[in-house]
């Protein structure tokens, strides 16, 4: 039996210069990616790039960080969404750069979880900077339990905001570079069958260069060593917490 594929279960490959490349990539090394977007504009063209690829998932996304700019694009990802199995990047931002358009954030995120929530179906990729409590009451208010299925991307709120989430049914893509922070901490109380992992490259970098997919074996290795996993478990472990996710990918 052959080991279990890699999983890169948040990855910006649209944002490359070569995107089939990096797909290509994907099906030769046997990574399981899903590629967010950070526009639903995007979305006609990831899902063109993706479609013949057996590793690779496309994600429908309105990301925070643009929503001040662009907030009207909602209407775009509510046409798209029923051609949609996987949905990401959206959240919330409260950073100092994002804060001035939280309001307008929330408004659009609660109708990416309404829509969401009436389709059913869904698992969605959640962006959560200086924001995991908002996100977490948004989740509690506008996703009823078994309407879709969430996955914190990039964690970086409290342990005790982790347990809430934890109770929820989040799941955590965790990525090396959270490791430098409070990874550690924050990972010690997400049970192991809510863990899976990320690059979110080309924003994550592995040495000079912007991290590809195969360099999630960079998290898979930090995870595992803070897990006190072998990497042959580690891979065990993720490959089956992505089936309970999502089935068969
Ligand atoms: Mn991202």
């Amino acid at each position: 039996m052959s080991t279990d594929p890699l999983i890169d279960f948040h990855c910006h490959i649209d944002l490359y210069p070569d995107p089939p490349a990096v797909i290509a990539e994907c099906d030769q090394q046997r990574i399981c990616t899903l590629a967010v977007t950070t526009t639903p504009k995007a979305w006609p063209q990831n899902r063109q790039w993706t479609m013949r690829s057996h590793f690779v998932r496309p994600a429908l996304g309105i990301h925070p960080q643009l929503v001040g700019e662009r907030a009207s694009e909602i209407s775009v990802f509510e046409q798209h969404l029923p051609e949609a199995r996987f949905i990401g990047e959206v959240g919330l931002d409260a950073s100092p750069r994002y804060v001035s358009s939280l309001v307008l954030q929330e408004e659009v995120f609660i109708r990416v979880l309404q829509a969401c929530a009436a389709h059913g179906g869904k698992v969605i990729s959640i962006h959560s900077v200086r924001s995991a409590g908002r996100v977490l009451k948004l989740l509690e208010r506008h996703l009823p339990p078994g309407r879709g299925k969430t996955v914190l991307h990039w964690f970086s709120g409290s342990t005790s905001e982790a347990k809430r989430a934890v109770a929820l049914g989040c799941f955590f893509s965790i990525n090396a570079q959270m490791f430098r922070t409070r990874g550690t901490e924050i990972v010690a109380v997400i049970p192991a069958d809510r863990l899976l992992t990320e690059t979110d490259g080309p924003f994550t970098a592995e040495g000079d260069a912007p991290a590809r997919p195969i360099h999630v074996q960079s998290a898979l290795t930090v995870l595992a060593t803070s897990r006190q996993w072998s990497l042959e478990l580690a891979r065990r472990q993720l490959r089956s917490n992505l089936r309970d996710l999502v089935g068969e990918w």
